[in-house]
Order: C-alpha cells, then structure tokens, then sequence
C-alpha cells in the first residue's frame, strides 16, 4: 500500500462522508449480522444500486495498522474490511481501478458514542491513500431515525427503507430459527447447509421482487424455511438451558469478532437468543418519537406555536411509521412461529418496563444500555437461564450495562457472564464458558424447566 501524508482540507468531512444519491454506484456494506447484511444489500440491489456485501474479518491486520488501539473493536474490523476490499479490488482491476465506482456505506449514531465517530475516522485514514481519496462515504443515523432520503430519490426512498425494515427482520427470524433448530439436529451441520441454500434463495427473492414490495412472496419463502427447518430438529434430544444474548450490537451479530460465542455456547450444551436487529431500529425509531415529543412539549412551554406546529407534524409521521414497523413485524413473526415456536421479540415498551421507571436505568441515559438492562431483564422474564454480554473491551455502554445487570443477576440467582473482545484470544474463555453453561444448566434444573424433549 502507498501511504501518503493526511492532507484533510476543512469541508472535506461534509462533502466526502455525506448522504447523496448513490444509484449507480457500487455500494461496499461492512458486513455484520450474517443474514441481515446480505438482505439489505439484495434490498438495494432490487433498487437498482449494485450493493455487495465484503469480505470481512480478513483485513483486521490492517485496520490494527491504522488504528491506535484505542479506537473501539467494530471500528478496527470495518476499517480493515474496506482497506482489504479495495485492495482486492486493485489487484483484480490493476489499472481499471477507479474510485469512482465505489460508495462506502457505513452507518453512524448521535448520542454519547463514539460510534458517531466511526466514518470520519475512517475518512481519514482513506485520504492517506490517493487512489481511494474519491471513494466517498455514506451513511444512515440514528437522528433521524435511519431515514433513507438522500441516498435514492426522493420518491424511491420511503419504499426503500420498508423494504430494508421488512429485510431486516426476516434476517432476524431466519437468525432464530438456526438457534432454535441447531443445537437438536439429527446431523451435525444440516441446518447451516439449509440455511445457507434458505439466504441465497431469499437474497435473489428479494431482488426479484423487492422494488415492488412483494411482501407476501418474502413469507412465503421463509413460512417454506421455517417448515423444512422444524424437521431437522431430533425429538429424542432433551431441551438444553436457555441463555440470552445482550450487549453491544456489532460485537454480538459479527460471529468472527465475538470468536462465534452463539456457536460456542451451542457446543457446551445450551441455546442461544441473540437480541436482534429488529429491536435497535424499533428503539431508534422510539427513541426518535420521544424527542419530538419533547420539542413539542418545549415549543408549547415557550407558547412558539411554529415550533409546535412543526414538531407535532413530524411526531405523527414518526408515530406513523412507528406503529407500521411493529405491525411488520409482528406478521413476519406470525409467520414462522405457525411452524415453529422461534422466541418472539421484545418490544421496546416492554423493555422500558423492565427498567422499572428508571430504577435500574433510565431510556433519557440513551445507548444501548437501556436495551441491554431492559432486554436482560426481560429475558430473565421469560424464564432464560443465564445471560451473557457480548462487547467490545473497553465498550462505555456495556460497561454501564454490566454495572448494573450483575448485582442484580447475582441477588435473583441466574448465571450472567461479561464477554469482552478485542480481537485476542483469552485462554480462560473456554473455561469460563463451560462453567457458565453448568450453572445454567443448574439453574434449569433448579426451575423444573427443563422440558423432556426440544
Ligand atoms: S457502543 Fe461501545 S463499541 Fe460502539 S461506539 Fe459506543 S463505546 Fe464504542
């Protein structure tokens, strides 16, 4: 690689991480859920832009390079995808190489995070290279809620984004039916063998049909899944104890960075629910509710009757929209669980009620912590055995989020397990989970849930 010097100029920022109509262009998506990232690039690609999802993990030397150390985990792995992919592509192309074709598409947050940080480092890093100083990034953001405009026009970019909703969730239903199917397989590695068959067909379903929101023709491919999927599951085999995932979202949906925890825990005896994707963009959106809420309740104070108005119309648009996502969302569940009983997902109000009028956290602190507490709490609720944080080392929310679920976990008795990664392997990791999974297997006993048959 040829480093040059940094020669950021200022508006730079503005111009080269920016959301802009990206049609045409090849989009590189970092990849992180495995199902979801995948739906979301056949999302775009049924909207005309040529999205591939990239190579991942194999690049970390590289994002380890540039990179202090101090920067979070998700940040060192993207960054090492995109520098890998373009060299990759370098070296396919040679002299046909041409930033111009490509669009970096790297999602970004408002808050406390320093996940809001994430594209204009990595903006800067790319400026050091000259032939990827044109490559220009774009973004969605959780302050306005993951609104699409500006990427696609304007009259494409609602139904765009619904589309990406329903996607989303239909990666994390296909996500819960391997949870709940693989660890009771008649053969070791038949449902990973169908799932991966189950995401090409969606994939290419979705592109087919995604531009004109067949919905329908998505549920039943995956009502088919679901169907096939209960057969793989041997009813001689004994329930195993259930343990929830909480904890940072990258770190918990990116199996090579948390050294594939859920695949781990399955080994040493128990079943996994990762919290979804679902639930962060059903959280941002209600996050997004409450702030309007707030400034119209501030507009109406000051009497600025503008103010108000303005803040109200958006309300009903957010409200709107969303109530539509939990309608979705709802159906896709119903969908699969007429086949199988996968777990459903938290809503976001139960999980505010979990944290009890903020007395184990309070949703105006923000971050992933409040869905972390709430969902652990909600988990626990439901009779899981254990729960387990998945983070980055030094991650602030799920620090919070461990302050606060250990004391409590430890007093009602239910195992709960800190996993922090940073990329190096811990020799104790091993032994800390196999400990883990017999306490919560005890815990199973201890409650008589352990139901004879899967
Ligand atoms: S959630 Fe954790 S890992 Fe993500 S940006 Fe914030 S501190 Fe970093």
């Amino acid at each position: 690689m040829t480093v040059l010097e940094a020669s950021e100029t200022p508006g730079r920022m503005r111009t080269r991480v920016a959301r802009f109509d990206v049609s045409g262009r090849k989009l590189l998506l970092p990849l992180m859920t495995p199902f979801g990232t995948r739906f979301l690039a056949a999302g775009f690609r049924a909207f005309g832009v040529p999205a591939e999802v990239m190579e991942t993990y194999k690049g970390l030397a590289y994002g380890r390079e540039f990179t202090s150390g101090k920067e979070c985990f998700p940040c060192q792995v993207t960054l090492g995808d995109i520098l890998y992919h373009l060299e990759k592509e370098k070296e396919r192309l040679g002299s046909e190489f041409s930033a111009d074709r490509y669009v970096y598409f790297l999602p970004e947050s408002d808050g406390p995070c320093r996940f809001g940080m994430y594209n204009k480092y990595q903006r800067l890093i790319l400026d050091r290279f000259p032939e990827y100083r044109d490559i220009p990034i774009t973004y969605l953001s959780t302050q306005d809620a993951y609104a699409v405009a500006g990427l696609l026009p304007a009259h494409r970019a609602r139904y765009f984004r619904r589309l990406a909703y329903v996607s989303a969730i239909i990666g994390d239903v296909m996500d819960r039916i391997v949870w709940r199917v693989r660890p009771y397989e008649w053969r070791r590695g038949m449902t990973d063998e169908f799932m991966e068959v189950s995401a090409r067909a969606m994939e290419r379903l979705i592109e087919e049909v995604g531009n004109r929101r067949d919905f329908r023709a998505l549920y039943r491919l995956l009502e088919d899944v679901a169907s096939t999927a209960r057969t793989f599951i041997d009813p001689r085999k004994p329930r195993r104890p259930r343990i929830g995932i909480v904890g940072e979202i990258y770190l918990r949906t990116h199996p090579d960075s948390n050294q594939d925890i859920i695949r781990r825990v399955e080994d040493f005896g128990g079943e996994v629910v990762d919290a979804s994707i679902g639930e962060w963009i059903n959280f941002v959106s209600y996050e997004h509710s409450r702030k309007l809420k707030r400034r119209c309740r501030l507009a109406w104070r000051r009497g600025d009757r503008e103010a108000f108005r303005k803040a109200f119309r958006k309300l009903v648009v957010q409200e709107v929209e969303n109530a539509w996502q939990r309608w979705r969302q709802n159906e896709v569940y119903r969908v699969v669980r007429r086949r199988l009983d996968i777990e459903p997902d938290h809503s976001i109000r139960s999980i505010e009620r979990f944290l009890d009028r903020g007395r184990h956290f309070n949703f105006d602190v923000g971050t992933e912590a409040a869905l972390s507490i709430g969902g652990a709490l909600a988990y626990l609720h439901e009779g899981f055995n254990g729960i387990i944080n998945v983070f980055p080392f030094t991650c602030m929310p799920s620090t919070m989020c461990s302050a606060v679920l250990k004391p409590i976990l430890h007093e009602k008795r239910v195992p709960y397990l800190d996993a922090p990664y940073d990329g190096s392997y811990q020799p104790n990791r091993e032994a800390a989970l196999r400990t883990f999974i017999y306490q919560a297997r005890q815990h199973q006993a201890a409650q008589g849930n352990g139901r004879d048959t899967p």
